[in-house]
């Protein structure tokens, strides 16, 4: 059972208590730029929900809110022009996995190479 902490930096910026710079949002979904990018294109992918990974995710949000996600994956690296160039979209998930923020996120990275670092 996992237990999602609603005081997280992603949880203040969904009730607009601290801003974002957003580049998408649908029903479930919300992109922004990331605050320290680390490729020249770094967005933020979040639901609205409140999940803390992509496990807690997939095994509680509804249908229509993955459904919602992933399709928005799609629009947002149309949107942001990483599309054709393409991109990489990672996750982290927990202590091991480096994840900073306990609330679900994908990384899109792009604009430039991305090199495989798997440290
Ligand atoms: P994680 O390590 O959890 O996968 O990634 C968290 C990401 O959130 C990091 O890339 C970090 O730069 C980003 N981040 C942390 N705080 C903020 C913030 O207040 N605003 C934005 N836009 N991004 C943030």
């Amino acid at each position: 059972m996992k237990t999602y902490d609603n005081q997280n930096i992603f949880a203040k910026i969904l009730r607009g208590e601290i801003p974002c710079d957003k580049v998408f949002e649908s029903e479930f979904t919300l992109a922004f730029k990331d605050i320290n990018p680390a490729k020249k294109v770094h967005i933020v992918v979040i639901p609205k929900g409140s999940y803390v990974d992509v496990n807690h995710f997939t095994e509680k949000a509804t249908d229509k809110e993955i459904v919602d996600f992933f399709k928005s994956l799609n629009l947002i690296s149309n949107q942001v022009g990483v599309a054709d160039s393409g991109y990489r979209a990672i996750t982290n998930l927990g202590k091991d996995g480096g994840q900073e923020v306990p609330h679900f996120h994908m990384h899109i990275l792009g604009g430039e190479h991305v090199t495989l670092d798997i440290s």
